[in-house]
């Protein structure tokens, strides 16, 4: 089997070399020496050793972003070369596109296929996307009339100035694609960075420093500090001279942000967890419907904030629709993401192995009726079963918490009253999707769920123009189009008596 195997050279050369963090353009170990292992999830073997960075290490990084911003290279740049820099990384990704798919294949376990049609390609289009908006940032001018002042006349206008220096803290389960969605909005609008991968995931993110580098970057812009969330995300959440924490992963770890972040204030945006719930309508085209809501939950191991995990579908055509999805995920082959015929690699960690599993089993306990899957796949690696459980209701976990797996919770509905009240019960707000053919039940659908996001007829649609977030717990803020710009932008308004 290990012949058939994709292997890019760089990437294995990549993988094998000392592993060093980016920090004001050295690369460096942690100041305490100490390392931590990432694995590859489909053997479970270590990959390699990653610098364990700490609050020591997040300080020198801040330290190092609090000059580059204020450093006349970076703040008087002019936008348009900001722009061009922002460019040249995103080619710079596409002309590296096997080896960072073939990383983060390595270290997250997703198949090569996947990342080299959707990570990388997203990443370089985001780069792309912002590139544009570093000119394109103008404030407005205003037409005053101060009632205390009849006869004064003003000049008017706002600025819109970057927040300085950001911490960002990214997940696991989007390596690449997650560190874009972050820095390019920060680096569009002049802000200077401390990015802290997942410790699951962090070679793609320590190859985009190299390519931060080359694309011309000035040294400290952007920092990249590798370790433990306890011990390198907790100091750069609570560091008093980092301005926006911008953090995605958990609704658990998120609130801890919002607590660290207090102490100083920092502005805060979140992209948390999602339990997003997809609308299946008995109109709806069952061919396009049935491998959309199935795909919907298997893409990416499941492991995807916005997994259309809930799934509702109109009682007269429940019991076809969950045969169909069957039938799609007996078809998905399980295995190494490096093998070309793999449409679903391993759980990307041991931890993600044994919630998900043990979500099997409440699943189970609870009284749901597992239709297809259920189990591991092998018995090396982290490999599930893409899983459908049927006849769910709302007093189950599996229905009410985040998986984060290949697991799909199924249930019957009769009207649209119901489905709505069932659709909008969760904590979470992330994204939804809607299948039917009635254009006019779509829209209606769309305007009564409570998520940042609606697919209509089809689902994980993604493109650097949309904003992306959260109602209610799924988050703060917009990722990606014009709106994710106010996260990393401040106002200033300037008034001139003439
Ligand atoms: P997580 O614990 O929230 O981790 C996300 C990031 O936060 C990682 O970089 C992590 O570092 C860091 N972190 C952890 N504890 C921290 C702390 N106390 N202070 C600051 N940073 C901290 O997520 P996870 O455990 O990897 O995944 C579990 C759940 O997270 C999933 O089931 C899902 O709900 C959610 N999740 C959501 C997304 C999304 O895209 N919205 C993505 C992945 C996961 P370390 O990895 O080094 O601990
Ligand atoms: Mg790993």
């Amino acid at each position: 089997m290990s012949t058939q195997l994709h292997a890019d050279p760089d990437a294995r050369a990549f993988v094998a070399r000392h592993h060093r963090m980016l920090i004001g353009g050295d690369w460096v170990d942690a100041a305490s020496g100490k390392t931590f292992d990432t694995i590859d999830p489909a053997t479970g073997e270590v990959l390699a050793s990653i610098p364990a960075g700490d609050s020591e290490d997040i300080d020198r990084a801040v330290k190092t972003a609090r000059a580059a911003f204020e450093n006349p290279v970076w703040a008087d740049m002019h936008p348009a070369t900001r722009g061009k820099l922002l460019h040249k990384l995103g080619d710079l990704i596409l002309e590296h596109a096997d080896e960072l798919a073939t990383l983060d294949t390595l270290d997250n376990g997703k198949p090569f296929a996947v990342a080299r049609a959707a990570d990388v390609p997203l990443a370089a289009d985001l780069f792309h996307y912002m590139a544009g908006w570093a000119t394109k940032l103008n404030g407005s001018t205003i037409s005053l009339s101060v009632p205390y002042m009849p006869d004064a006349q003003f000049h008017a206008y706002t600025l819109r100035e970057p927040i300085g220096v950001v911490g960002q803290i990214i997940p696991w389960n989007f390596p690449l694609l997650m560190a874009a969605w972050k820095l390019g909005p920060a680096l569009t609008t002049g802000c200077t960075v401390v990015l802290k991968p997942a410790e699951q995931t962090p070679l793609s993110a320590l190859r985009l420093g190299e390519l931060i580098l080359e694309a011309g970057f000035p040294e400290g812009v952007v920092n990249i500090v590798t370790g433990l969330g306890e011990e390198a995300g907790a100091p750069l959440a609570a560091h008093p001279d980092v301005d926006k924490i911008a953090f995605t992963g958990s609704t658990e770890v998120g609130k801890m942000i919002v607590r660290a972040a207090a102490d100083n204030l920092k502005k805060v945006s979140l992209e948390l967890g999602g339990k997003s719930p997809n609308l299946l309508f008995d109109d709806a085209d069952m061919s396009q419907a049935i491998p959309g809501v199935a795909n919907a939950v298997f893409f990416n191991q499941g492991q995807v904030c916005c997994a259309g995990s809930r799934l509702y579908v109109q009682n007269s055509v429940y019991d076809d629709v969950l045969q169909g999805m069957s039938d799609v995920a007996k078809g998905v082959k399980v295995g190494n993401g490096l093998d070309p015929a793999t449409d679903m690699g391993p759980l990307t960690s041991q931890e993600q192995f044994d919630r998900v599993t043990g979500y099997l089993n409440i699943g189970q306990s609870e009284g749901a009726r597992t239709i297809t899957g259920g189990g591991r796949v092998g018995d090396k690696g982290y490999f599930v079963e893409p899983t459908i459980l049927a006849d769910t209701d709302h007093s189950m976990k599996v229905v009410k918490e985040e998986i984060f797996g290949p697991v799909i919770a199924v249930a019957p509905f009769k009207d649209v009253d119901e489905l709505t009240r069932k659709a909008n019960d969760s904590i979470y707000g992330l994204a939804s999707g809607v299948w039917t053919k009635d254009l006019s039940k779509a829209h209606r659908a769309a305007k009564a769920i409570k998520a940042g996001t609606v697919w209509v007829n089809c689902f994980n649609v993604f493109d650097a123009a949309l904003p992306f977030g959260g109602y209610k717990q799924s988050g703060w803020g917009r990722e990606m189009g014009a709106e994710v710009l106010e996260n990393y932008l401040q106002t200033k308004a300037v008034t001139t008596q003439i």
